[in-house]
């Protein structure tokens, strides 16, 4: 047998200007893999419905959330999937939705809703019968899925993977499984932790990296995970000796890119999608094909940079903060409203991609901040660091230790202009649930009605460049 493996897909389209992924053209080569051999499954290791630019658009009443990726995904006619981290980014009653409309089976063995019960529909493990025609013998695959529990919305339950997947295992074993596979959402230590523990575990289609690996375990047991967005997929055939008992394993890593031809039926799905899309955010007043600037230097929106230090693309943000209000003194916002996770390479940039760069948007307001309150504030940012909490600002620093505002040292009883995201002067950050319109020493001056973050971005790129 053969199996189509991916994971962590955020994107309907190709990426990286076109150039690499696109589900289209991985159905291209499902449908090659299918008449090589009919025996053919494809299997999702999890994050397929946030973060991206197209699940925030509004359509019938609520965000997509999502709801673009499982329609396409259906259509390409995956077979099974298991729950990423991100899965529980979007609310309990769109999860729930997600998981209905999907005709494809969801496997989780240790991801329950609060009551302790499995989600409606979803498969603690499973075991798929493989007929082999030629010889009439049937290969029985035993399959579950872990997902590591760092995202826990109150809807949400974990239990430990370990446990869990030596419990699972057993169970397989009982119901006479030839081969058994973890379908994994985990840290790639955490995989090999696994395989140490449950070496009865004959392959291990990962995900959450966003990178490809190749690692084998004892020289017998694979983990391997594709690259994210489907920039490559990994090809594994199943060859099952019935006389030994004995499997061999032979994975192909296989790039993504416009070597493949784009499924004319899964791209005509795709295409529908990002029009109800665009037309979304038209309703929003953005035009997303319009060209805003060209750019001549590539923008850092990488989260393993943002989240961690200002870069070009974060500057050019906090700057923009700043354009309605000439009397504020620094701006600031949080790491986490930065999405793309991408480098934008020098070029054209589009209005979609600065819906893509910031897909929440939000408000910027005018406040005044008591100096000692800033400084509380810019040390959990910096303790956030790591996180969509790691705060960046314009004309805020530390120096030496010390904060300064344009250069001087914040003063703890002076009362400092500022311009602020509308989510992170609600509270709603980790460690600054205090920063919000009930403390006494933050105060809104203008909600920022019309400045919507996303446009002012627009137009700091528009200004840039006229200089
Ligand atoms: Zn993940």
């Amino acid at each position: 047998m053969t199996i189509l493996h991916f994971s962590d897909i955020y994107e309907i389209t190709p990426v990286s200007g076109g150039k690499e992924g696109g589900i289209a053209r991985v159905a291209t080569l499902r449908n090659q893999l299918l008449a090589r051999n009919p025996n053919t499954l494809t299997t999702l290791g999890g994050d397929l419905l946030s973060p991206s630019a197209i699940g925030t658009a509004q359509y019938e009443g609520d965000r997509l959330a999502g709801r673009q990726m499982v329609d396409v995904l259906n259509h390409f006619a995956l077979d099974y999937a298991t729950f990423g981290n991100h899965e529980f980014d979007i609310k309990e009653n769109q999860f729930n939705q997600r998981i209905q409309e999907a005709k494809f089976t969801w496997i989780s063995s240790n991801v329950f809703a609060a009551d302790g019960h499995p989600f409606a529909g979803v498969k603690q493990n499973l075991v798929i019968p493989i007929h082999d025609k030629k010889s009439g013998k049937t290969f029985r695959i035993g399959m579950f899925g872990l997902t590591l529990p760092i995202n826990q919305p109150s809807h949400v339950r974990y239990s430990d993977p370990l446990t869990t997947a030596h419990a699972q295992i057993a169970q397989l074993l009982d119901q006479q499984s030839d081969f058994i596979i973890a379908l994994a959402h985990q840290n790639i230590s955490d995989d090999i932790k696994l395989l140490q523990a449950s070496p009865q575990i004959g392959l291990l289609l990962g995900g959450h990296e966003h990178e490809n690996h190749q690692n084998w375990r004892g020289n017998f047991t694979p983990i391997l995970k594709s690259d994210a967005n489907v920039r490559s997929v990994y090809v594994v055939d199943l060859y099952f000796d019935p006389q030994t008992g004995k499997t061999e394993i032979k994975p192909t890593f296989v790039p993504i890119n416009d070597n493949l031809a784009e499924d004319p039926g899964i791209k005509a799905v795709v295409d529908q999608w990002m029009t109800i899309a665009f037309n979304a955010f038209r309703a929003q007043g953005f035009e997303p094909e319009a060209v805003v600037t060209t750019i001549t230097e590539a923008l850092d929106g990488l989260e393993s940079s943002v989240r961690n230090h200002p870069t070009n693309l974060t500057e050019l943000i906090a700057k923009s903060l700043l354009r309605p209000y000439p009397a504020a003194e620094l701006s600031l916002y949080n790491s986490g409203s930065i999405r793309i996770d991408d480098v934008l390479p020098a070029g054209q940039i589009t209005v979609y991609d600065v819906i893509r760069i910031l897909p929440f948007g939000g408000k910027v307001q005018l406040a005044t901040i008591k100096g000692n309150l800033l400084i509380k504030v810019l040390n959990q940012g910096l303790a956030n660091r790591g996180s969509g909490g790691f705060l960046q600002s314009a004309h805020a620093q530390q120096v030496n230790g010390t904060w300064q505002v344009n250069g001087a040292p914040i003063d703890p009883s002076k009362t400092y202009k500022l311009a602020i995201t509308d989510f992170l002067a609600s509270g709603k950050e980790r460690g600054l649930d205090y920063l919000n319109s009930n403390n006494p020493d933050f105060t809104s001056i203008n909600p920022g009605e019309n400045y919507d973050i996303r446009q002012l971005v627009i137009d700091q790129l528009r200004n840039n460049s006229k200089n």
